[in-house]
């Protein structure tokens, strides 16, 4: 039910991506050994019964510096220099189109000058 399966084979780099509908194990005595019901779950452990719930989708609200929401596809621009390890810089202007959003605390996936980076959208303002 609107999930988007077909996104997650084009995911870069071994991003995470969850299978649908797994069964969940039992949030009381955390076995995995569940039945599936059509509107809940019940653990054939411990009979613990909770509700069906959506996979969560991230629901994410990434915003840049300025608070502005950010979306799949948005062009970004680096607003200040970026240590990348080593002597590498970031430097504050790069700009990256396309950016993806992903999950973790670095939420934007993009490419600046065919690398790819994962940003956080706190060091980026929408372009
Ligand atoms: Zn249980």
């Amino acid at each position: 039910m609107g999930h988007q399966a077909a996104d997650c084979v084009s995911r870069p780099r071994g991003l995470r991506c969850l299978p649908i509908m797994t069964k969940p194990a039992c949030p009381a005595c955390t076995l995995d050994d569940v039945l599936e019901h059509s509107d809940h779950w019940e653990c054939s452990t411990c009979g613990h019964e909770w509700p069906k719930e959506e996979a969560p989708e991230v629901a994410r609200v990434v915003k840049d510096a300025n608070g502005n929401v950010l979306a799949e596809g948005d062009s970004i621009t680096v607003i200040k220099d970026l240590k990348l390890g080593g002597s590498q810089v970031l430097k504050a202007g790069s700009k990256a189109k396309n950016i993806r959003l992903v999950a973790g605390d670095h939420e934007i996936d993009c490419k600046i000058d065919g690398t790819a980076f994962m940003l956080k959208a706190c060091f980026v303002k929408k372009a």
